[in-house]
């Protein structure tokens, strides 16, 4: 199988860059100049795992189908796993695909490329705390749903328990560990309200957080409000409290040990180890060194998003975030349709900040707009907040699907939720 550009995962960044390059690329071409492989058959924007956790957002009717988008944009869709790259000869190896008792599926298969595109993202760093297999991460859909399985099972144990309560420690407050904390209290107000007086139970979340403050990554103001939201809604927010080690139900911590009925682990982010292993060269979390081309250390190859570290202002890199990642797939379909026209592009690439939203649940959320009306920033809170966040996702999917497609999609969900409820309680 050989296409002129194969872009590995298909997230935030790879599949909206499938989708463009698809698009210009043309029906008449067939969709044969460009593979698109994900490990999943289906995409989730990742901004939206915590509600998916949570049971506010039903992952099966979020999840977007690989191969009906590849037709409608006019791009190749392969589910598969990149095992191994062989940068000399072009080419990549796909892991053999294997069913639920390990049959042998699809054996390994190898694709080749003229331009490569890598794209596979990050998750959390467990800084090699002992005990990490006790805790719930949040890395992908399946993650999730495997939270949000075990989260209706612990609430329906809480309801019939004689202390009706159910204990969540979130390690790490970054904007995972926030939106799930606020996204937890949202869907259990739900759920007692359909609950009876009898079997209601109190919810106590604890975020711990090494650092000084929670959402470090930004600025002050953003931090101070969403510790004052989160610390009225009864979250209780420890601060500069390093997690030593995790046990069942319990964390052991520099501020003394927590029990925990569930324990999610939402702290730092490392690229997959298996990135050291194909001769590409990598920092010390494992992401794709790249220069301001968004070119690895290898002719031909590319990364972006959150598995790519790439130099920004003031010797830092670009933020692990999904308008990066989206800016980032602007950039590479520019730089990639000129190449196919064999034409060179010289335009680095320029990350622009244009603030960052985080959602604080029940039509509430905090953040900051850079560079707007006279090049000032604005700080947002609130409702306004609330649907600028919500706005993000659109984006998101209008990229993807079209205006129209978005449009009718946001319709139906709102009126499949008017109908069944936001809760996913099965
Ligand atoms: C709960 C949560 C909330 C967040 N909130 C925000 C927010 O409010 N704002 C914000 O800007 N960012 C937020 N982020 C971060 C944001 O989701 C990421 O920065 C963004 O998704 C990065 O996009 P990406 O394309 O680099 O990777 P991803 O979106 O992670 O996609 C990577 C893809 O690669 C695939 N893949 C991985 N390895 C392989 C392989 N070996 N072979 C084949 N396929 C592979 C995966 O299946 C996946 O589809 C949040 C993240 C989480 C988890």
């Amino acid at each position: 199988m050989h296409f002129d550009v194969v872009i590995v995962g298909g997230g935030a960044g790879g599949l909206e860059l499938a989708a463009q390059l698809g698009r210009h690329l043309g029906r008449s071409l067939g969709g044969e100049k460009v593979l698109l492989i994900d490990r999943f058959p289906y995409h989730i924007w990742k901004p939206t795992l915590h509600e998916v956790a949570a049971g506010t957002l039903d992952a099966h009717q979020e999840g977007l189908s690989y191969t009906v988008l590849a037709r409608r944009n006019h791009f190749s869709f392969s589910i598969g796993e990149m095992c191994a790259l062989d940068a000399q000869r072009k080419t990549i190896t796909l892991e053999s695909m294997k069913d639920a008792q390990g049959n042998e599926l699809v054996p390994q298969r190898m694709v080749s490329y003229k331009h490569l595109v890598l794209a596979t993202g990050s998750g959390s760093n467990s800084f090699g705390t002992p005990g990490i297999e006790h805790a719930y991460l949040l890395e992908n859909a399946v993650d999730a749903q495997h939270f949000h399985t075990d989260w209706l099972s612990a609430a329906v144990r809480a309801s019939f328990s004689s202390e009706r309560s159910l204990s969540v420690a979130i390690v790490g407050a970054g904007a995972t560990g926030v939106e799930l904390s606020a996204e937890l209290l949202e869907a259990h107000a739900e759920l007692m309200q359909s609950l009876g007086s009898s079997q209601r139970f109190r919810l106590d979340i604890t975020l711990v957080e090494g650092g000084e403050r929670i959402l470090g990554g930004l600025p002050q103001r953003i931090s101070e409000q969403a510790t004052l939201a989160l610390r009225r809604k009864g979250v209780k927010v420890l601060l500069s409290t390093r997690v030593l080690e995790l046990r069942k139900g319990e964390l052991v911590t520099s501020g003394g040990e927590i029990q925990a009925d569930l324990i999610v682990w939402a702290a730092g982010i490392k690229a997959a180890d298996s990135n050291a292993r194909l001769g590409l060269e990598v920092n010390r979390i494992h992401q794709f060194v790249v220069d301001d081309h968004l070119r690895a250390s290898v002719a031909d190859i590319y990364a972006m998003g959150d598995c790519a570290a790439c130099p920004w202002e003031e010797g830092r890199q670009v933020p692990a975030r999904a308008q990066a990642a989206h800016q980032q797939a602007s950039y590479l379909s520019r730089v990639l349709l000129a190449l196919l026209k064999e034409r060179e592009s010289d335009e680095p690439f320029v990350y622009k900040d244009f603030g960052s939203l985080v959602s604080l649940g029940d039509n509430k959320g905090v953040g900051n707009l850079m560079g707007g009306l006279a090049g000032k920033n604005f700080f947002v809170e609130g409702l306004i907040a609330k649907w600028m966040y919500m706005s993000l996702h659109l984006m998101h999917h209008r990229a993807i699907l079209g205006s129209g497609k978005t449009g009718l999609l946001a319709l139906a969900r709102l009126l499949q939720q008017r109908v069944s409820g936001r809760m996913k309680l099965h």
